[in-house]
């Protein structure tokens, strides 16, 4: 008998060397070989008697074979079957099949699956390179019988995906005798509250049907993964992670965190630091911010909003909030550009009204690094803006209150947790600070609860005043000319440009070369009379700092610049963003980088230039540019042409590998499984017992390990 957790190598015709193709699939027990599921299903129902078949269908013939050879043409050797019924007979042929030489018998019984055709000349049937299964020594009226055992023909076939020499009529037949030991009484881990309220199919039956579906199964429903089967599987998968989360969720609810005051005082400072006035989004937000951190449990928000939707200045306001009530406050940025920006506007807005600011950044000198760590565990500094310099084990806050995380789609979620556990200096046991994310990619509401489930979330869903939309258009790189004329309009009008060269490893040679070269050449001779910088990511700290201190300033007109200026960078008086080679960037990267225009009062204007071929994938995505402003709209699209995994980088996002589950296509069923998930831990007298809970989350541990959540519950 094999149970779901036994070795893979224990099922019958898998040895060593198949063992080993399987692991490098991810398969390794008898659970993992089951939930390798057929990426499409083919009807191979009815055998078909030779003298009704036409040419053009796919059928499935069940017959005897009458003879068979190998004869060579002048271009390769073909291996020739004739199979018969009675008197009707059918050719089928195979191309450079040697190996077949010797595989058939006259007399054997054999069936067939494959596209019938019209020979050219002879006007015969026949298929070519039909599947098929020798079924066994004919013997008259055995037939019928011998084909219902069949797993090739007569039947709803499932096709797997190859692996390594792993053909998929061979995982039929493996996981085909899985399923014949595997032990008759599989444990169901999913609570029978839950499974009668939804009417979910016991695990047994799930795993046979989803592999073995019974004849009357429809074949759409199989194909969109839609069947009582399938469903009973993905909705294990998503149940536990929802149950983890939540449970995640509640306990963090417990923990003891720090409650703010929020008295007139502080409101007071807040007012003071406001360089305008908040739209109603802000004001909504943060309410609801400052709701969290009035309560005595730690804040755990993530405010989501598009780019240029305001989200610093609220988390200045948070940050107001901690530092009045005497915490520190860690505002972490993905890239030392963008810190570098915060620390900016840091000091401009609240510098002037009496906070003790300090960054830390990693290319910061080690003797200065020192002394501002000192700054920090001596409580002296109040807000401290960094990278992930900021995470380093020796940088020790003496009273952390708050910790924001800005574009947090930057950074694994790992780090989100380490900087929360920081060790307090002072040894006295503070409560665990608030932390509050904010990120510019719009997350689709299901998968929001998947990847943050256990965050709240709010939205900044409105854009500050007196914005023109941007203008986007597409253009190929021969009207070059005319896009650098335009530039040198705006900057005449006074504004400022980006022209941005994709760089997508700062660290190839080759492709930093093109984007200097781009520089020279702009700098040197289109834009000679205008002042043009560079920015990439491998120019030293200082000089970074410099040249996008200078751009703010206005001193440059032109910055020709790598992705680095992608996330944050703030310039309200740019109007420009020329992107070179636009059909290479991805479309958050693109809605990102656009996200740099448009933040002032002035019409701004995006251009794509394309050089070379574009494929369809990339018109899509500059047709969509061109299409819509909206961070929403476009991140669905971008989650449809690359799918959640792409989409969010499944390891850094810390997103599950589901094995069965695919969170668009299965986000209604997601919401089912949170629902029942909440359902059941409120239940009066809890379903599902601790014991169940935590064996469930231990298996999942093993599964998600990089998932941040629930390596931390049970
Ligand atoms: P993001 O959400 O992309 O981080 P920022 O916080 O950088 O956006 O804000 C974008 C720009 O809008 C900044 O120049 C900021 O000063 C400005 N801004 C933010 N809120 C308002 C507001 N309520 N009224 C006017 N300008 C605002
Ligand atoms: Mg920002």
């Amino acid at each position: 008998m094999l149970e779901l957790s036994t070795s893979v190598q224990y099922v019958k015709g898998v040895g060593p060397r198949i063992a080993e193709v399987l692991a490098n699939k991810g398969i390794h027990t008898v659970g993992d070989l089951l939930h390798y599921l057929p990426f499409r299903y083919e009807d191979r129902l009815n055998p078909r008697g030779i003298s009704e078949l036409r040419a053009g269908e796919m059928a499935s013939v069940v017959g005897e074979v009458r003879n068979s050879g190998l004869f060579r043409t002048r271009s390769m050797p073909i291996f020739q079957l004739t199979v018969g019924q009675g008197r009707a007979k059918l050719r089928c042929l195979w191309f450079n099949a040697t190996y077949l030489r010797d595989k058939f018998v006259p007399g054997q019984l054999i069936a067939l699956y494959g596209k019938v055709e019209e020979d050219q000349r002879t006007r015969e049937l026949q298929i070519i390179q039909p599947q098929f299964e020798i079924l066994g020594e004919s013997d008259g009226d055995g037939a019928e019988k011998k084909a219902s055992e069949s797993l090739e023909i007569g039947r709803i076939v499932p096709i797997y995906e190859s692996a390594g020499k792993i053909t998929p009529k061979w995982f039929r037949k493996i996981i085909r005798t899985a399923l014949d030991s595997l032990s008759p009484d599989l444990p169901d881990p999913i609570p029978a509250m839950v499974r009668s309220h939804l009417g979910l199919v016991s695990p047994r039956a799930a795993l046979w049907n989803v592999h073995w579906p019974e004849p009357g199964e429809s074949l759409t429903d199989l194909q969109s993964s839609r069947t009582p089967a399938h469903i009973r599987m993905i909705f294990d998968e998503l149940f536990f992670v929802e149950l983890g989360l939540e449970l995640k969720r509640r306990q963090q609810k417990t923990q003891t965190g720090i409650a703010f005051k929020l008295d007139d005082r502080v409101r007071a400072a807040i007012k003071k630091i406001l360089p305008f006035h908040p739209t109603a989004a802000q004001k909504r937000v943060l309410k609801e911010i400052a709701g969290d951190m009035e309560k005595p449990c730690p804040m755990r928000r993530l405010l989501q909003g598009d780019v240029g939707s305001g989200k610093t200045i609220v988390g200045f306001e948070a940050a107001i909030i901690a530092i009045e009530n005497g915490y520190q406050v860690a505002l972490m940025a993905p890239t030392e550009i963008l810190a570098q920006q915060h620390y900016f506007s840091a000091r401009n807005i609240l510098e002037s009204a009496g906070y003790r600011i300090v960054m830390l950044t990693g290319s910061l000198e080690a003797d200065r690094k020192r002394e501002i760590r000192r700054h920090i565990s001596q409580g002296n500094a109040q807000l401290v803006i960094g990278t992930h310099a900021l995470l380093e084990e020796k940088v020790e806050f003496s009273r952390l209150g708050l910790v924001i995380v800005d574009e947090q789609h930057r950074f694994g979620v790992m780090q989100r947790l380490k900087l929360i556990k920081k060790p307090q200096e002072s040894g006295q046991a503070i409560p665990e600070p608030d932390v509050l994310v904010m990120t510019a990619t719009p997350i689709p509401r299901t998968l929001a609860l998947t990847l943050y489930g256990d965050l709240d979330l709010s939205v900044l869903d409105e854009l500050p005043p007196g914005r023109t939309p941007i203008e986007t258009y597409s253009v190929t790189d021969d009207k070059a000319t005319r896009v650098w004329e335009f530039i040198r309009k705006q900057v005449a009008a006074g504004h400022q440009a980006y022209v941005v060269y994709p760089v997508i490893a700062e660290n190839e040679e080759s492709e930093l070369k093109a984007a200097v070269k781009m520089y020279r050449d702009l700098g040197g001779k289109v834009f000679a009379d205008l002042k043009v910088g560079l920015l990439h990511g491998r120019l030293d700290a200082d000089l970074k700092d410099q040249v996008m201190r200078m751009f703010q300033r206005g001193e440059l007109q032109v910055l020709v610049a790598t992705t680095v200026i992608e996330v944050g960078v703030d310039v309200p008086n740019a109007t420009v963003m020329v992107i070179e080679h636009a059909e290479r960037f991805g479309l958050a990267q693109l809605h990102q980088l656009r996200g740099r225009i448009g933040r002032g009062g002035a019409k701004s204007y995006c251009i794509l230039m394309t050089g070379g071929k574009v494929t369809e994938e990339g018109q899509r995505r500059l047709k969509a540019m061109t299409d819509t402003n909206d961070g929403f709209k476009i991140a669905e699209l971008d989650l449809e042409l690359r799918g959640p995994g792409e989409f969010f980088g499944t390891r850094q996002a810390g997103m599950p590998d589901f094995r069965v589950a695919n969170i668009i296509r299965d986000a209604k069923l997601l919401e089912t499984a949170r629902r029942e998930a909440q359902a059941v831990l409120d239940g009066p007298n809890s379903e599902i017992s601790a014991e169940e809970i935590s064996r469930a989350l231990v298996q999942m541990r093993s599964r998600w390990q990089h998932t941040y959540g629930l390596v931390e519950v049970g």
